[in-house]
This record gives structure tokens, C-alpha cells and sequence, in this order.
């Protein structure tokens, strides 16, 4: 979700630093053991393995990757570890963040993975996902939802896990370079700290900023949906996006091209509820 929030760009899914972080992750890490040829064999076996076809349970279609989803959840570890060092995890509250997520994960089409959900302690209006199922919500968004609210925001980010709109960004931008890397990190290798700062910002700003208009349609829907066969009401979703407009009002909205407009999000919901709704009275 992107809006403006407080004078800053946007509500949901914009960029916090990891700038200025002394240590790269995955330095503290040695293996000292490894052969280099045994090394050398296990990068190339993880590079190649990388090539499949995995089944899109969203889109119910094959699709073709570079990333196998071992790959993605190390790459989504390794970027939550950065975010974890630079930012506050807030522990009031999240057995309850805890408890919805896994609640509507369990109710979404992925199941290949295991979600996790966390509280960034700071002000800011925002949630995002990285790959692998890595979910973090802000204290100040948290603070002014009601429990459906929270199912609807935890609903899109596991839309963007389950739909594989983050891993698919990776891998169109950055294709096999990226994995390189992430077989030395996984491997305990300790590449250059700069690099690997860069590379965690790049794909964070990917990430959180690089979703198009229709992955955030997607995630939506997706969200709503999951949400009520967790048992939620899925104009909970509604109530988040009124929400997050309220809040964005008065401030110029600063956002990417492909931020979809509020109203435009809210009637696309409007069609799944009522869609869930006519199921439902069959
Ligand atoms: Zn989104």
C-alpha cells in the first residue's frame, strides 16, 4: 500500500534506511572447514539449482525462476536481518500482530513457506514484506487500526509473499547476480561490507517501492479474501484504506507513478467483497 502519511511519502511500504549500518550481514559467520573445490561446487550447485519452475498457487500457472524458494526465504533472511539491526522490534503487542498473521496466512495460497510478523517501533505508517514471508508492521500504523484493519494490512503484505510480486522484482532487475552473493552469505563467506549494504538497500527499495499498480490491486484482493476465510469481515480492508486516506489528507501526495489512487484501491475491494458477499448468500 503506498499513500503519504505525516508529510512523508508513503503510508505503506516505503523505504527505511539501511544506510549507515557498520556490519554487513552475515559477517559473524565462518566456515572455515570448506574445501575450496567443495565451496566452489556448492556455489554452482545453488546458482544452478536456482533455474526451476514453480507453481504460482495465485496465478495458477507455471512459472519460471531463478530463485529456487530455499533461495528466496535466504535472500528475505538476509535483508530482515539488515532491517532488524537498524530498527527497534517493538514486543508489546506482538503476540497480537503474531496471532492475526499467522491466522490469515494460514488461510492464504501459499503454504510453502513460514510467515513471520514483526513491529517496527516507530511512528511511521507503513508495513511492507520481503521475500521468503518476512512481515513488519509500524508501531504507528498498528496504533490506529482495529483488529480486522490489522487481518486486511497483514492480508496484502502476505498477497505480495504468496503472489511472489517481491521475488520476481528481484529477479527481474538483478537475475542471477544477486544469487551469487546469496550463496556466499549462506556458505559463511564474508563479502566486501559496502557491497553488501548496497545490494540489501537496493533490493529493500525494490522491494518496498518497485510493486506495480496491478501487484498492489493483486494484494489487495488477495488480502480481503484471505481475511475473510480467517474468519475476518472483509470491509476490514475498506476501513484501512479510509483510514490511510484520512491520514495522507492535506499532505501532497509525493508517490511513485505507480501508486494506485485510494478510491481507485477501494472499489476494486468493493468488487471482491461484494463478490464474497454473493458466494456466501448462495
Ligand atoms: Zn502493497
Amino acid at each position: 500500500m503506498k499513500i503519504v502519511a505525516k508529510g512523508k511519502m508513503p503510508g505503506i511500504h516505503q523505504s527505511v534506511s539501511l544506510r549507515g549500518v557498520p556490519k554487513a550481514f552475515g559477517t559473524t559467520r565462518q566456515s572455515p572447514g570448506m574445501l575450496p573445490f567443495a565451496r566452489a561446487v556448492c556455489i554452482s550447485f545453488l546458482l544452478l539449482a536456482g533455474c526451476a519452475t514453480v507453481y504460482n498457487p495465485v496465478t495458477r500457472r507455471e512459472e519460471r525462476t531463478l530463485y529456487t524458494v530455499e533461495q528466496e526465504i535466504e535472500l528475505g533472511k538476509q535483508v530482515a536481518e539488515q532491517i532488524e539491526k537498524e530498527n527497534e522490534i517493538c514486543e508489546d503487542k506482538a503476540d497480537y500482530v503474531n496471532r492475526v498473521g499467522q491466522l490469515v496466512a494460514s488461510n492464504s495460497d501459499r503454504d510453502d513457506i513460514a510467515y513471520s510478523f514483526k513491529i517496527i517501533d516507530s511512528g511511521e505508517i507503513n508495513a511492507f514484506a520481503l521475500p521468503g514471508g518476512f512481515i513488519y508492521i509500524y508501531k504507528g500504523l498498528l496504533d490506529i487500526i482495529e483488529e480486522p484493519e490489522l487481518a486486511a494490512v497483514l492480508g496484502h503484505e502476505i498477497g505480495h509473499v504468496a503472489a511472489r510480486h517481491g521475488i520476481k522484482r528481484v529477479q527481474a532487475v538483478f537475475g542471477y547476480q544477486l544469487l551469487a552473493i546469496v550463496a556466499l552469505v549462506a556458505l559463511g563467506d564474508k563479502p566486501e561490507a559496502g557491497q553488501i549494504q548496497q545490494i540489501a538497500n537496493d533490493i529493500f527499495t525494490l522491494v518496498i517501492l518497485g510493486y506495480s499498480r496491478e501487484d498492489e490491486f493483486q494484494a489487495d484482493r488477495l488480502g480481503t479474501i484471505y481475511a475473510h476465510r480467517g474468519g475476518y469481515d472483509p470491509r476490514g480492508m475498506v476501513r484501512l484504506l479510509e483510514k490511510l486516506g484520512e491520514q495522507s489528507r492535506g499532505q501532497p501526495i509525493t508517490f511513485l507513478s505507480t501508486h494506485p489512487p485510494i478510491e481507485d484501491r477501494i472499489s476494486q475491494v468493493e468488487i471482491v467483497i461484494s463478490a464474497l458477499e454473493s458466494e456466501e448468500s448462495r
